[in-house]
């Protein structure tokens, strides 16, 4: 008999699980590489446009975790800089109180980067696209993006870029997803058709159709709302190789059928005279960055055990013996953000939370006013292993299957844990552990994705 697993509680969830926003692989490869075919360009460079456009979100995956520890805790400049040319433009930079530095597609900075790129003159062709691909990024998220920047409580508030307040919050994933915004969806393609029939026309590769012709279709693609209806999308639009790479790390709903077990999208160049990008750049810096601050300050060995221990026991648990791996690591009350506390049967629920198998159906969950009647069936977990390291993304400053750091909070030492899950890759989940009435316990537990 299945057993009926209770999630009453997994509503306050939504309180622990911040999530910042932006469009995700099905706009930034899968239609933008359509649209670039619809404007005139060959296979081979709409690809190369959309790779660069998704490199910027899905290259990153093993990097988030390096990511959120500079630029939400450590304000590192150059990161922030960076984050908010390719993911979040807004007029003004940090440092700034949210407020003061709204994300816009009709501000002068949003088109920046397209427009400079489309003015050039005697550029190598395929270092240009390449540029252009990365350039429309930034442009799309500003409509997924518009508006201020929320807090993030584990943050800080005036350098973290975050999904804006209006659109759900930082703990909601709704301006992802297309078909539930489906103007900006709208605007979003026709912008980015725009700028990409330009480009293809200064190649003189234009077809000069205007936007109107593909209307209609792009609105379908709008309103799908899982991943197997963007599959369908993709289908009857002659992309059915691709189409399953391109929603297995989405945010949408599975569907028909679970797309766990499909390959990665090939994100490599292929085109000649490639320099690397900006996405490219930052990602190395960040990276060496952290590798400098773990080896000027290295987390003890037994402190790492302890985190191995964790994960390892939080993975091969069943969903009843996940309460017990709650009371063994976590404190009496784990703080989400100052002054909102989870009570240790919520800790649990936190740790659930992230065991169900289909993101899109976790975020329905943990967003819908009724969730409290909500019952999920053990099949909708992910089953419990031994090999607990097969469920994550390894980061790439250490090449370990989390990131652990440290530094001094006002309570004395803190130990950071960042980790990603491959299946909700855009998620970086944060555990905070100090010293307390067990030698080790989890104070604090947060996720934030940035993408
Ligand atoms: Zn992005």
């Amino acid at each position: 008999m299945k057993r009926i697993i209770s999630v009453a509680a997994i509503a306050l969830l939504a309180l622990s699980s911040g999530n910042a926003i932006g469009y995700e692989t099905d706009v930034h490869y899968g239609l933008t590489r359509w649209l670039a075919r619809s404007a005139g360009f060959s296979e081979v460079e709409a690809d190369e446009i959309a790779r660069a456009n998704e490199r910027t979100d899905t290259g990153a995956l093993d990097a988030k975790h390096a990511m959120i520890w500079r630029l939400c805790m450590l304000r590192d400049k150059n990161a922030s800089a960076r984050t908010r040319i390719l993911h979040f433009r807004s007029q003004n930079p940090v440092p700034k109180d949210p407020p003061d530095r709204p994300v816009s597609h009709t501000e002068s900075f949003a088109w920046l980067e397209v427009k400079t790129i489309l003015n050039e003159h005697g550029t190598d062709s395929a270092d240009r696209l390449n540029r252009f691909g990365q350039a429309l990024h930034g442009l799309q998220d500003a409509l997924s993006h518009a508006g201020i920047p929320d807090t993030v409580a584990i943050c800080s508030r005036q350098w973290m870029w975050a999904h804006p307040e209006e659109r759900g919050g930082y703990r909601s994933h709704q301006a992802d997803l297309t078909y539930k915004d489906v103007p900006s969806c709208m605007t979003m393609a026709a912008i980015t058709y725009d700028a990409t029939s330009l480009m293809a026309r200064n190649l003189g590769r234009g077809k000069a159709e205007r936007f109107s012709r593909w209307a209609h279709d792009v609105e379908l693609f709008c309103r799908a709302d899982s991943k197997s209806g963007k599959v369908d999308w993709f289908r009857r639009r002659g992309m059915g190789q691709l189409a399953k790479p391109i929603v297995r790390t989405t945010s949408l709903r599975a569907g028909i059928e679970f797309y766990d077990d499909v390959p990665d999208l090939d994100l490599l160049p292929k085109m000649a005279n490639l320099k690397p990008i900006a996405t490219d750049i930052m990602l190395s810096e960040i990276v060496d960055a952290t590798r400098s601050d773990l080896k000027s300050s290295p987390v003890p060995s037994d402190v790492r055990d302890w985190f191995n221990e964790f994960f390892q026991s939080w993975f091969a648990a069943d969903q009843q013996g996940i309460t017990e791996v709650a009371s063994r690591f976590f404190a009496e009350s784990v703080e989400v953000w100052p002054g909102a506390r989870l009570k240790p049967r919520m800790s649990a629920a936190f740790l659930l939370y992230w065991r169900i198998r289909d993101h899109g159906q976790a975020e329905d969950l943990a967003f819908r006013e009724n969730a409290f009647t909500a019952t999920l069936t053990s099949e909708q977990f992910l089953p419990p292993t031994s090999d607990w390291q097969s469920y994550l993304i390894r980061e790439r400053a250490q090449e370990r299957p989390f990131l652990l750091v440290q530094r001094d909070g006002p309570k004395g030492v803190e130990y950071i844990a960042f980790a990603v899950l491959k299946r909700a890759p855009t998620d970086v989940i944060i555990f905070v552990a100090q010293p307390g009435a067990k030698a080790l316990e989890i104070t604090q537990a947060s996720s934030i994705v940035v993408h």
